[in-house]
């Protein structure tokens, strides 16, 4: 089979054969197929598309391309959770402990973050002494002593795809859902879970704008998590306001805590249990309904707060934060406030701006050797629909270099627009795909 014979069929719109796909995936993995060919037929994919059939066929190629955890052991009430990337998304924190404290396996690995979204990675590592890279033998006693293990990805998953990824984001390749779903599920399915929840974001902040094309992405995925037999639903959910009070990574945790003791922002915690009363319906073959309650109850009773506290000091980390989460901030980080322009209310904040702003003052990366802040971020007073009177404080931002203050400002304020009529409220999740 030659390279140059795939990437004309492509160019002229027709479908690959599995073999096609399959002869792609091994040889770029091993170094026989060059970056360019890849990224020709890339581009070609983007502008052509794939059917599902190939979509399902160069996902479990992926998937293959390297470790597959076998989670089998377990029994089947193992479990993951996806979310494609949000602004101040925490919600694995506190969907993870919240499900294991309900005995399902949870098997999470996480990546860190990269432009304007926060990766949930650099979030464990604002907990002093957590370990983030344990080998797949600790992954799996952890899971089986405890419930849960929530660590980074380890380099033996899916090579295909960080090969694949790197290719195509410096080669304008990133925006086409069958690469996107093949991507994200080549690792669910190599991670070995056989529940999975995705949480699909969609607006300013998400890799997907329009609600179309999130559907889209959504209905790919869950379609190949079915067909490769894993339990797998989906929540489209709005991204045009950043999740909760908080962005960081310091700050996340103690906003997962706060949510973890049943206080804080409402609507996370409506979509942390919305979230995991899917994965648990699916895991148990509950009635909907009856998950959720259960849900409530994991976090009402303080149980999910208690299996956080262990997998923190299962994985090295200093439980004394769990207990006392203001010793997560250091009081002396420098602040600046967003106060309000003018009265009104705010129509909208740009997401991806608001992410820009966080990562401008040391949450996130521009690239993937920066060094995070691990108390640099934002704490909303306001939100989006909120009323507001000149000079109110809308947000505090924190940087441990003061230098960049300014500069997170600057991005924080490009986000914001005003207006003297009262804003249309949108929901937080738009649509359950199942
Ligand atoms: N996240 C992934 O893991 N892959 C993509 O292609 C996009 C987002």
């Amino acid at each position: 089979m030659r390279m140059t014979e795939i990437l004309e069929k492509k160019k002229q719109g027709k479908a690959l054969t599995e073999a096609e796909i399959a002869f792609f995936v091994e040889n770029f993995t091993n170094g026989s197929i060059p970056d360019y060919q890849a990224s020709a037929l890339l581009m070609a994919i983007c502008l052509k598309g794939m059917d599902e059939a190939e979509t399902a066929c160069l996902t479990d190629c992926m998937a293959h391309s390297g470790e597959m955890l076998d989670l089998s052991f377990l029994n089947g009430v193992t479990a993951d959770k996806h979310s494609t990337g949000g602004v101040g998304d925490k919600t694995t924190l506190i969907v993870a402990p919240l499900c294991a404290a309900l005995g399902l396996k949870m098997a999470k690995l996480s990546g860190r973050g990269l432009g304007h979204t926060g990766g949930t990675v650099d979030k464990y590592s604002s907990i002093p002494g957590y370990k983030i890279r344990l080998s797949n033998e600790e992954f799996r006693a952890q899971i089986e002593n405890i419930g849960i293990c929530m660590m980074g990805q380890t380099g033996n998953l899916a090579p295909a795809d960080k090969k694949l990824y790197a290719l195509r984001d410096v080669t304008a390749t990133v925006d086409n859902i069958s690469l996107i779903a093949a991507s994200i599920m080549s690792k669910k399915l190599a991670a070995g879970a056989k529940n999975l929840i995705l949480d699909v974001k969609c607006g300013s902040g998400a890799l997907m704008q329009n609600p179309k094309d999130a559907e889209a992405l959504a209905h790919r995925m869950v379609k190949i998590g079915q067909s490769c037999g894993r339990n797998t639903a989906a929540l489209l959910t709005n991204m045009d306001i950043p999740l909760g009070k908080t962005v960081g990574n310091a700050l996340e945790v103690q906003e997962s805590i706060e949510i973890l003791r049943n206080e804080g922002d409402e609507e996370l915690r409506t979509l942390c249990l919305t979230l995991s009363a899917h994965l648990l319906k699916m895991a148990y073959d509950w009635d909907y309904n009856l998950a959720y309650q259960k849900a409530k109850e994991s976090l009402a009773s303080g149980a999910a707060l208690q299996k956080f506290r262990a997998v923190v000091a299962a994985q090295g980390g200093d439980v004394s934060y769990v207990d006392h989460p203001e010793k997560l901030m250091q009081d002396k980080t420098p602040t600046l406030s967003i106060l309000a322009p003018c009265d009104g209310y705010i129509a909208h904040m740009n997401c991806k701006k608001i992410g820009e702003s966080a990562s401008l003052l040391g949450a996130g990366r521009a690239k993937i050797t920066d060094e995070i802040d691990p108390y640099a971020g934002i704490v909303f007073a306001k939100k989006t629909g909120d009323a507001v009177r000149r000079g109110d404080l809308i947000a505090t931002l924190y940087a441990t270099d003061k230098d960049k203050l300014p500069l997170g400002k600057a991005r924080f304020e490009e986000a914001l627009a005003y207006t003297n009529e009262v804003p249309k409220k949108e929901p937080l999740i738009l649509k359950e795909i199942l």
